[in-house]
């Protein structure tokens, strides 16, 4: 009856059921949480203040194609989305720029890092910690080491449970220093929200005549893999399955479990029109949480009253109803991740995609594009 099973009703999931059903296949997907939409999710809470409930989402990206593909079921917001540090009480624009360095070094001292780091990289160019750590002057030395201390291994230590140079080099490069007089998160061409949010935008992609979803319902109860064969309800299954639950639980664990971080979130209602001045504000050097964020200064709703959320990081444990969020990215964990993915190709027509199917930290534009580009080639 159907053409395709899919697995997850995320961004992996989604995109690649309404690619596929416009290209005429019939798909089913299998969501184990009660809604479509996947960490995306938004809710309005109790006081009607629209929320993300598992972690604040911005859309960014510098793909027209995929800015475009996402637009046609929602109407997009322009957002540019900043965020400071709190460093013992002063805000720091986040990533670290021009503005950051003259906030914290007086005029001269400042004036001179900022003429010999243009001089070494360039203006508008952004420098991974640990590589900017690696500079031999002893100025930008100094520098460096000032922003490590400050911003990353402290909120590294409670995001990831390690020093940054322990985890993929990838990870922090993604707040790089940017030598910009621009305050701003991203810079990408591309920075949006989804005007009546997320979900909405869920709603609209996967409503097409083609697509049944089962909510509830946990793969692991319906699917099986045997000796190359899968089975769907206990018949065998012909045709194609896409996969974008954790890799690890699809085969039992067999090889060990794969390590992921898992968050908590602690949401906090208060009758005042604004609780900081940013969107998203980062606890570089205190607290145990790592960022609080304020969601209508993000989704730009007008309402009395405000929400903010604090963010917790801990160990995900398996076999328990604590959400994988974060793959814990090192060689050793992505060695174990290619053992599941070696036993994935045994089975020739299913497809792991995804955060926790690939163990990768996907953005979600970049999971949007691999799944487009998945269908393409698929049909
Ligand atoms: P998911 O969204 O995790 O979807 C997977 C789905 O599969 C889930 O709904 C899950 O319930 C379901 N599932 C799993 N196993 C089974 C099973 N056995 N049976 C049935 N269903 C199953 N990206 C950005 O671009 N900008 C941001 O600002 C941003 N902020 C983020 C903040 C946080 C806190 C986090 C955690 C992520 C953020 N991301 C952001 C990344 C974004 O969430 C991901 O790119 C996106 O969710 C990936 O989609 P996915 O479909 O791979 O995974
Ligand atoms: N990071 C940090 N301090 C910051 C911001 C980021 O140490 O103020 C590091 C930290 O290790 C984090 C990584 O950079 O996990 C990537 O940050 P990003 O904001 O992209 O994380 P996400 O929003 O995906 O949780």
């Amino acid at each position: 009856m159907y053409d395709v099973i899919i697995v997850g009703a995320g961004y992996a999931g989604a995109v690649s059921a309404r690619r596929l059903a416009d290209k005429g296949k019939k798909v089913l997907i299998l969501e184990k949480r009660n809604h479509i939409g996947g960490n995306a999710f938004d809710e309005p809470d109790d006081y009607g203040i629209l929320i993300h409930t598992y972690g604040p989402h911005i859309f960014h990206t510098n793909s027209k194609d995929v800015y475009d593909f996402l637009g046609q079921f929602t109407k997009w917001m322009p957002y540019h989305h900043k965020v400071v540090g709190n460093v013992y009480g002063k805000f720091i624009p986040i990533p670290f720029n021009l503005n950051s360095i003259r906030l914290v070094y007086d005029e001269d001292k400042a004036n001179n890092l900022i003429e010999k780091l243009i001089k070494e990289y360039g203006r508008e160019t952004a420098i991974p910690i640990l590589q900017l750590r690696a500079n031999k002057d002893e100025d930008i030395k100094e520098l460096a080491e000032y922003v490590y201390e400050n911003v990353f291994v402290k909120y590294t230590g409670k995001q990831w449970g390690v020093k940054p140079h322990e985890i993929d080099e990838a990870v922090t490069a993604r707040v790089p220093v940017i030598l910009t007089e621009e305050d701003g998160y991203f810079t990408d061409e591309y920075q949006a929200m989804p005007s009546e949010g997320y979900t909405e935008l869920f709603e609209k992609m996967l409503s097409h005549p083609s697509i049944d979803i089962r909510l509830n319902t946990d793969a692991g109860d319906c699917i099986k893999l045997e000796d190359g064969h899968i089975f769907f309800e206990c018949i065998e299954f012909n045709g194609t399955v896409i996969y974008t639950g954790m890799a690890d639980e699809l085969f039992d664990r067999c090889f060990g479990a794969l390590p992921y971080r898992s968050l908590r979130f602690e949401f906090e209602h208060y009758q005042k029109d604004s609780y900081q001045t940013e969107a998203v504000v980062n606890y570089t050097v205190n607290e145990d949480f790592t960022r609080i964020t304020e969601f209508k200064k993000m989704t730009g709703q007008q309402a009395e009253g405000t929400t903010i959320m604090k963010e917790y990081s801990l160990n995900f444990e398996p076999d328990t109803d604590m959400i994988p969020y974060y793959a814990i990215l090192n060689d050793e964990n992505k060695a174990l991740y290619k053992k599941y993915n070696a036993l994935a190709a045994n089975y020739e027509n299913l497809y792991l995609l995804g955060r926790l199917a690939e163990y990768k930290y996907y953005n979600m534009d970049a999971i949007t594009k691999k799944a487009l580009e998945l269908c393409e080639r698929m049909v």
